[in-house]
């Protein structure tokens, strides 16, 4: 019996495979309302996908970290303003934050975009060999010069499809800084700019095209210790001097021998961002970031004792814990069931961009280079992702959680890399440049317009999103672990930029 229902799958799933998908034209089965087919029309054009793909592979160029991506925000605040949206910037205290609205009314649609990149990742684009542009300068290793130009693209469509159709509502682009360190929602949603958001898309850049709903990833502190002490002759007379250094490694043999007394969620890492200028000299100043990951029952609990690392490390050392500086605290993603299903029948619709031969062999060569499986890109859309229920597993985080909680969420995962390539590493930098990432951004535009689309004229759909929310909110309110005197982290990033910007333009001829 068992073995019959194998059989069956497996002949139901070549039936499947074998019939022409979305992605070869339209299904003739499926009506689309003709607001939907105006922004995936609006999309499709070839100057759609050359214009949007164009501003992804420049904010790849800047390769700009948190905080300091002026030249990748402004394009894109620039490029909707044109469009016709109200844009302000420098909000929440960030002075790369902005958002760009265009409606007025109920219901208001927000969409989430990123832009910046990451440390030590230079890479040539579409290279399949580690081959910096300049070594050690940032790349976008995690695909966010995509990601905002893709919810860019999608507002700009639905903006057109509600000028054609009298659709009424806002649709609004959160142009949202540093996700990398994690350090804008919070920041954002404190300043009231989600206030009035009925529900919102947010889209990551990934090798599939699909989405997921439930709890997810980990909750998280960013927080910098700053120890000082004593300077002395570090060999004439050391006895008079107290090592901020001393504090620093104690602090973290200290929390090495924690981890082992943490559920298995958890994920603890950190590097030591000053620890003295030369050895003769005993440290007066050292500085360690930490990330505390856990889930969002497990994190405070978890970083009061990583704080008494500290504390330890400052007794045993003598010198002083000098400051605790919180760069940024966030919770773990909720994602919302409805929104979830929502947007995988736009992603169904939607499909798998077709990939040339190019991309294709680009693809394998990557996969051979890095010890993975040649398989090239993938050809079909994701199944609908469940949540893996009770116990979670760690892994990453993103400050999109926060916004999960104050508004009914879910991310689109829409594809560009490739499959085996490695997150934050040279690899994902050079699949997030040229044709497949303008295919692929392309795509996930389109699902994020469609899924706008359907919220903005269907009462019945933001409904359901609302509603599961609302049950949600009465056991998940909102609290946010971002102490209420925590302010942006502005100037975090300064120092790597300068040093690396102008030799970025330069490599690149940016003018
Ligand atoms: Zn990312």
């Amino acid at each position: 019996m068992k073995n019959r229902i194998v059989v069956l799958a497996l002949a139901l799933a070549l039936v499947l495979s074998l019939a022409p998908g979305p992605a070869a034209g339209a299904p003739a089965k499926i009506k689309i309302a003709k607001e939907k087919q105006a922004v995936l029309d609006w999309l499709a054009r070839p100057e759609a996908v050359e214009e949007f793909g164009k501003i992804s592979d420049r904010i790849w160029e800047y390769a700009e970290l948190g905080l300091q991506e002026f030249n990748s925000s402004k394009l894109l605040a620039d490029t909707l303003e044109a469009a016709g949206f109200t844009v302000e910037r420098g909000l929440a205290g960030m002075p790369t934050c902005f958002v760009a609205t265009y409606g007025s009314g109920k219901p208001v649609i927000g969409l989430l975009g990123e832009f910046d990149a990451l440390p030590m990742l230079s890479q040539k684009g579409r290279v399949p060999k580690k081959d910096p542009v300049v070594e050690g300068a940032p790349g976008h290793g995690c695909g966010h010069n995509a990601m905002c130009t893709a919810a860019a693209a999608a507002a700009i469509a639905v903006k057109e499809a509600m000028a054609a159709h009298g659709i009424k509502g806002t649709i609004k682009v959160f142009g949202s800084p540093a996700e990398e360190i994690v350090a804008s929602r919070p920041y954002m949603i404190r300043a009231g700019l989600f206030e009035g958001v009925d529900a919102v898309i947010d889209n990551h850049s990934s090798s599939g095209f699909g989405t997921e709903y439930g709890v997810g990833g980990n909750a998280l502190f960013s927080t910098v210790f700053t120890f000082t002490g004593k300077t002395a002759h570090a060999a004439g007379a050391p006895w008079v001097g107290r090592s901020a250094l001393d504090a620093v490694e104690i602090m973290n043999v200290a929390a090495n021998y924690l981890r082992e007394h943490l559920q298995v969620s958890q994920r603890l890492h950190y590097v030591i961002l000053q620890g003295g200028e030369a050895p003769n000299v005993v440290p007066d100043k050292a500085s360690v970031w930490y990330y505390v990951r856990n889930t969002d029952e497990r994190l405070e609990d978890m970083y009061k004792r990583v704080i008494d690392c500290a504390k330890a490390g400052a007794l045993a050392s003598g010198a002083e814990l000098a400051s605790m500086k919180v760069i940024s605290a966030i919770h773990q993603r909720h994602a919302n069931k409805a929104a979830a299903e929502l947007i995988q029948k736009n992603i169904e619709l939607v499909g798998m961009p077709a990939w040339s031969e190019e991309e294709q062999a680009f693809a394998k060569a990557l996969q051979k280079e890095l010890g993975a499986e040649e398989e090239g890109l993938p050809v079909k859309v994701d199944p609908l992702e469940a949540p893996r229920g009770g116990q979670s597993f760690g892994g990453g985080s993103s400050d999109v959680g926060d916004v999960t909680l104050i508004a009914p969420t879910a991310t689109i995962g829409f594809p560009g890399a490739v499959p085996g390539a490695i997150g934050h590493h040279w690899s994902n930098v050079a699949c997030w440049y040229g044709s497949t990432a303008w295919k692929g951004l392309n795509a996930g535009a389109k699902a994020i317009a469609a899924s706008a689309i359907d919220l903005l004229t269907k009462p019945e759909d933001l409904a359901k999103l609302r509603k599961e929310f609302e049950e949600y909110s009465k056991t998940h309110p909102y609290k946010p672990f971002l102490p209420a005197d925590a302010t942006p982290a502005n100037d975090l990033n300064k120092d790597l930029m300068d040093k690396y910007r102008g030799l970025l333009e330069k490599a690149l001829e940016i003018r």
